[in-house]
């Protein structure tokens, strides 16, 4: 959600990318309202649309927290980080394994998705002890399969690697549903319990949406943030 922090303008209000423009003290005040609502320390990386995935620890003694850890479009942790990932349009995927206290938040767009950013991520959680078959994964609000206009040809290219994000938009043309393409990545890397937030950030004006910002405008960035809590390992972040 965009609501709740204390940029302004086209960036209101609670924008979290440090890339987009905006006033730097206003992404970092939001930063520091999110660690509040996640209880401890937020990661974020600087995103390329590729499969790095880091490894993050929690930030102890630092202030300022880093602004990125890295280039990386996942982030995983085993020891109480939390980590996020910044998205407009983009796909925010949560996943945490309860039992192992693995958490992974990926970022993953057309081109992540296609290189297996997914697959990446729940790979490093098993590196730190995490079943796919114990995994549960939240994909967050994202444009939608409806919206999402490509060139027929760039359809063709990411549905031969990801068959199920092949789609059609509601006006007929060629289209590719980025989420139905996770849910579908995530099945096949064995996490069996996928939940799937029904909102498209293209029509819906509480979330950033690159696209729809018609005049090739700037826009903020939300965030997809999970974190471990100690007294409850369970518990699983949601999308902010
Ligand atoms: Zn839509």
């Amino acid at each position: 959600m965009r609501d709740g922090g204390v940029s302004v303008g086209t960036y209101a209000s609670l924008n979290l990318g440090l890339h987009v423009a905006d006033d730097p003290a206003h992404v970092v005040v939001n930063r520091r309202l999110l660690e509040e609502w996640a209880g401890g320390t937020v990661a974020f990386a600087t995103q390329r649309h590729g499969v790095e995935v880091a490894v993050v620890d929690p930030v102890v003694g630092t202030d300022p927290a880093p602004t990125s850890v890295g280039e990386f479009d996942a982030l995983v942790s085993a020891t109480g980080a939390g980590v996020a990932i910044l998205v407009a349009d983009c796909v925010p995927v949560l996943i945490a394994d309860p039992v192992a206290g693995v958490v992974g938040a990926v970022h993953a767009g057309r081109a992540g998705l296609a290189a297996g950013v997914v697959q990446e991520a729940v790979a490093a959680m098993v590196r730190l002890g995490a079943r796919p078959d114990r995994m549960r994964a939240a994909i967050g609000p994202s444009v939608c399969g409806e919206c999402y206009e490509v060139p027929a040809e760039l359809r063709a290219e990411v549905s031969a690697v990801v068959p199920a994000a092949w789609a059609r938009t509601s006006w007929g043309t060629p289209s590719l549903d980025l989420p139905a393409g996770v849910a579908a990545t995530l099945a096949v890397a064995g996490v069996r319990s996928v939940e799937r937030v029904a909102i498209c950030t293209l029509t819906d004006e509480r979330f950033y949406s690159h696209r729809a910002q018609r005049d090739g405008g700037a826009t903020g960035r939300f965030a997809g943030v999970i974190r471990r809590t100690p007294p409850d390992p369970g518990r699983v972040g949601g999308d902010r």
